[in-house]
This record gives structure tokens, sequence and C-alpha cells, in this order.
């Protein structure tokens, strides 16, 4: 007998789980400086909803230093030594309601993932002063691949290898930009758009989301949502 088959939630950090007070764009441009020489390089790049490899090779592109390699190599590890010091600033601030959505949710016994382009190693700093690690049982990063819309079939492997089986269509995508949106769709997915980042309501209403919330503020009603998502993937 086939019961409510649980789905499997994948929820994106900055802008939707956290925002971490400018501590990655910081982290970056100060990696650039040490590197290069260059000072404030990120500031004319638009980076939500991009994995930190892509912005990383934007960065260099935009100052023409494609050419040497190990150059991205340089970057992430410079970059993550600095994400370290930098986490710890006043203006970081976890999502309304995540706290509470996050508890319900591990209440229910919902597997919950990650998907982010953020590397695994900077998920981990970026969560751990919220203590919000401890929710996620595996996840996709950057790290594993600098495309977003590759990271869905990861996570999903990468559940299957600790025991947990779905397909595409039983994921629920969680993410702020409508990068989140196309990351979920083009496998299948559902996908929650939450208009707490960078991109307004309306934005993204114009995207293919499947629901598009102003927040996760009012925790209790979210989680019913989510609950009645389910249901209607579980029953039509
Ligand atoms: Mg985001």
């Amino acid at each position: 007998m086939n019961s409510a088959k649980k789905r499997l939630i994948l929820f994106d950090i900055d802008g939707t789980l956290i925002t971490a007070g400018g501590a990655g764009t910081r982290s970056l441009d100060r990696a650039f400086n040490a590197l290069f020489g260059i000072k404030d390089a990120f500031i004319s790049i638009k980076m939500s909803g991009k994995t930190d490899i892509q912005i990383i090779k934007e960065g260099l592109r935009l100052h023409e230093l494609t050419g040497v390699d190990g150059n991205v190599e340089k970057m992430k590890g410079m970059y993550l030594s600095f994400l370290r010091e930098e986490v710890n600033n006043p203006w970081k601030k976890m999502k309304p309601g995540i706290a509470d959505l996050l508890a319900i949710l591990k209440c229910r016994e919902k597997p919950l993932g990650l998907l982010t382009g953020n590397l695994e190693e900077g998920a981990g700093i970026k969560l751990t002063p919220f203590r919000l690690n401890e929710y996620f049982i595996d996840g996709a990063f950057g790290s594993d691949n600098e495309d977003r819309d590759e990271l869905l079939p990861i996570a999903i492997e990468k559940f299957s290898r600790k025991g947990f089986a779905y397909t595409p269509a039983e994921c629920i995508v969680v993410g702020d930009t409508p990068r989140d949106v196309r990351c979920a769709k083009i496998h299948g997915a559902f996908s929650v758009a939450v208009a707490t980042g960078s991109y307004s309501k309306e934005e993204l209403l114009r995207t293919d989301a499947d629901i598009v919330l102003d927040s996760f503020e009012d925790a209790e009603k979210c989680a019913a949502d989510l609950g009645m998502i389910e249901f209607k993937m579980n029953y039509g």
C-alpha cells in the first residue's frame, strides 16, 4: 500500500534562508585584491542565483585574468579564508520565519537538503553562525557544478547514496531568484519562489515558479502550504 510519499525539499541559501550581510561579496573582493591588486573587482557583477565559480570566472574575465591557469583555484581558497572572517558581521540575518519553518519540517521528518550556488565549504561557513547546518542531510553546491541547472540531478544522486530515492518530479526547490526557478523547472521539479532576496514578488511571478511567496514569516502557514503541495503532487 503506497502511502503519501514524502518529498525532498531543497533550499537555496542566500536570500532564502539567510543574508550573510554582504560577507560573500566582501570576501570575493578581498580575495581578488589580495591576489591581483584590484579593488572592488566584483562591483559591477550581479551575483544573485549564480554559482560561486561562475561569479569568480566572470570577475576574472572582466579583469582579463582568464589566461593564467590556476586563478580559479586560487580565488576559491582565498575567498573561503576571507569568508570565515567576514561571516562574523553585525548585518547577517536569518530570513523571517526560517527558524520556525525548519523546526516544523524537521518535526514532521521531512528530508531537507540544500541546492545552492555556494561552494560546499562556503555554504557550511555561512550557515554555521545560525546553526542551520544540522537541518540538511546533504545537497548540491556550486562546487559540484558551476552550472546551477545541473545541480538538481546531483542532489538527487547524493540523496540516493544515502538511501533516499527521489525523481526530479518528487523534489521541491525553494529559492529567491529566477535562476532557482529555472534550475527546478527544467527538470520538472516543483518550484517555490520567495521574495526575500533581490527579486520582487512581481518579478518572481513572471517566472515559471509554481508558487511565489512574500516570505516564510508565517511559518505555520508556509509549512501547511508545502504540505498541500505534497498532497497535490501525490494525488494530482
Ligand atoms: Mg539565493
